[in-house]
């Protein structure tokens, strides 16, 4: 689109998780005033929301804003909480103008950029900007309910990973952790360090897995091979 403002253009950053923040403090960076609506009450997307214990699968050094190196030394495999301080220091670091607790609702296509429509924690407006960018993730929202036949009949507790808030919910249950994704891997691992009764995993597709002591040290081979280097 072709911008014919005269001020700097003005761009709302729908989420605040990662892309969100490392969007806006290009954009800023580069003349544009930008403002951040984060819908939740906190920054940091999928990492606020995340179960005791979550560790970044990649190495540090792989997940940070180009320009903004970790401004502390994290574990090789940031912990939540390390992830979580760091975008706070960038949102710091960039003076990033975040609007917590803001649902952009529905945007509407205008001659000269976007009427965004916003809920706010005490009123609902619309606003004018140059641009919008979308940064609303892929994983932030409720989790599917599970329904099974017969469920009613089962009596112990099912959950998912986002319902977990402490480790203790493993210590001496029966357990069966269902898929082998990131979490369906944490989590058998969790309740065997809780000293679950009995641990089932169950899957339909078994995956190559390493120790995470080991990725220090393949996951770099890895990416310089797969970026040519
Ligand atoms: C357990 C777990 C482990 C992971 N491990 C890794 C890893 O090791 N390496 C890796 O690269 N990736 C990993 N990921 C993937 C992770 O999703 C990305 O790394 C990254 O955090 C995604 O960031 P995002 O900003 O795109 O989305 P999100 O973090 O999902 O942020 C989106 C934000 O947008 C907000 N939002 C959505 N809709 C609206 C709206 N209408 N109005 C206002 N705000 C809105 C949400 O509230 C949220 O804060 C992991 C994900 C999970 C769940």
């Amino acid at each position: 689109m072709e911008n014919k403002t005269s001020h700097a253009p003005r761009v709302a950053v729908i989420g605040s998780g990662i892309s969100g923040i490392a969007s806006a403090a290009m954009l800023k960076k580069n003349g544009f005033q930008v403002e951040i609506f984060e819908k939740s009450s906190k920054i940091g997307g999928v990492w606020a929301l995340a179960y005791p214990n979550v560790r970044l699968q990649n190495i540090f050094e792989q997940y940070h804003i180009s320009d903004f190196p970790w401004p502390f030394k994290p574990e090789y495999h940031p912990t939540g909480t390390q992830i979580m301080q760091y975008l706070q220091e960038a949102v710091n670091h960039f003076q990033l103008d975040v609007k917590l607790e803001h649902e952009v609702k529905s945007l509407k296509e205008q001659p000269e950029g976007w009427l965004v429509r916003i809920q706010g924690p005490d009123e609902y407006r619309e606003e004018p900007f140059d641009f919008v960018m979308v940064s609303n993730g892929h994983y932030s929202d409720g989790k599917n309910n599970l329904r099974f036949p017969d469920q009613e009949l089962y009596q112990g507790r099912v959950m998912t990973e986002r319902d977990l808030q402490s480790l203790e919910a493993f210590k001496g249950k029966r357990v069966a952790v269902v898929g082998f994704g990131k979490s369906a891997v944490d989590m058998a691992d969790f309740a065997v360090q809780q000293q679950a009764e009995q641990v089932f995993h169950v899957f339909r597709t078994p995956r190559w897995m390493f120790p995470g002591n080991c990725s220090a040290y393949i996951s770099p081979i890895i990416f310089s091979t797969d970026s040519g280097q």
